[in-house]
């Protein structure tokens, strides 16, 4: 099961090809989400971190994030992957706030 900087390929994890140029996400350094829906810290629930870089741009507060993440091929895939074992952004929230 792939994190959402494979599925997207945007290199923006530790190590990635556009770290120089457009700096870091911090989808793939949240590690309180590690393991979530199956994921590398928040490979797998990212709609739920604020701040992430989807889209060549910081994408705001989850509030604001609700419209684009909700439309996002990748998280359709996961909450598709993950069937009844689906995690969702209240619990994920939840956990991040702990
Ligand atoms: S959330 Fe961050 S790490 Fe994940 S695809 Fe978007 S920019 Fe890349």
């Amino acid at each position: 099961m792939d994190n959402c900087w494979e599925f997207k390929g945007c290199g923006r994890q530790p190590g990635g090809h556009a770290i120089e140029e457009l700096g870091s996400c911090p989808v793939p350094l949240e590690s309180r989400a590690s393991g979530i829906n199956g994921g590398l810290n928040a490979g797998r629930s990212c709609w739920a971190v604020a701040g992430s870089l989807c889209d060549g741009k910081v994408q705001g507060t989850f509030a604001k994030k609700l419209m684009n993440c909700g439309s996002c091929s990748f998280a359709h895939k996961v909450m598709k992957e993950q069937g009844g074992e689906f995690i969702n952004a209240a619990n994920i929230i939840a956990t991040l706030s702990t």
